[in-house]
């Protein structure tokens, strides 16, 4: 068969790191989820009743590889004068399919890692406020700083666990994995009732309280009980 002729070269596949392997994860999709910590929800305005989680997306390229235990740079966006953290428990998923019950959500899921759901608050907010969607509040260069993955086989599956963000030393959010509101295998339940998954997808699985903004120069320090931590400095 011949080999498929681009006009330009397509954009190059992007992975994230393995813990301790040679070999990488290739990313398809990120999902996220919205309001999975009650206390976030309360904070949003939100009930923080157990309502159904709902979901939006990032482009896989607003991701940033962020090392563990390294710095990595992230210039500040365009377009936002209220650019803001949330640290979250990002979940990899090396099977895929469609209505997963919840034992094969489980089978799913190849590791683990700490991201940044970077967000244009303000962005967000107006879309909100006009029923607009969320992309440009969300889904923007650079706009998921994410550790490699630690395994199922080197860490198990995790439910609990310190999760924390750190301004310039100065702690800003922590909480307990415990505290979300839908679980992990719940959360890839439900959403492959509206998406058949594939390996490579990824979930943000939400932040907890205390969201808030960051400036030019400031050190955001991200981490996970178990998966691991890495900084982020905002340059210009
Ligand atoms: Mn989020």
């Amino acid at each position: 068969m011949l080999r498929q002729e681009f006009v330009f070269l397509p954009r190059d596949v992007v992975s994230l790191d393995i813990d301790q392997s040679e070999k990488e994860f290739p990313v398809n999709r990120i999902f996220c989820v919205g309001r999975n910590y009650a206390e976030h929800s309360k904070e949003m305005g939100d009930d923080p009743e157990r309502d159904p989680p709902f979901f939006f997306c990032k482009d896989s390229s607003s991701i940033v590889k962020s090392p563990f235990d390294g710095v990595s740079e992230v210039s500040y966006p365009s377009g936002t004068n209220q650019y803001e953290y949330e640290v979250e428990l990002v979940v990899a998923l090396s099977k895929g399919g469609k209505n997963l019950s919840e034992a094969s959500a489980s089978d799913a899921i190849f590791g683990y890692a700490v991201g940044l759901d970077m967000t244009r608050r303000d962005l967000q907010t107006q879309a909100k406020e006009k029923g607009r969607p969320w992309e440009v509040g969300k889904s923007f260069d650079q706009s998921a700083p994410m550790s490699p993955i630690k395994t199922v086989q080197q860490i198990g599956r995790i439910n609990k666990g310190n999760i924390e963000l750190k301004v310039d030393g100065v702690t800003k959010q922590k909480s307990d994995l415990s505290c979300l509101t839908w679980s992990v295998v719940e959360v890839i339940s439900r959403l492959s009732n509206l998406f058949e998954l594939h390996p490579g997808d990824l979930i943000m699985t939400g932040t907890p309280e205390n969201v808030g903004s960051v400036e030019v120069g400031e050190m955001m320090s991200a981490s996970i009980e178990s998966v691991g931590g890495f900084q982020v400095k905002i340059i210009k």
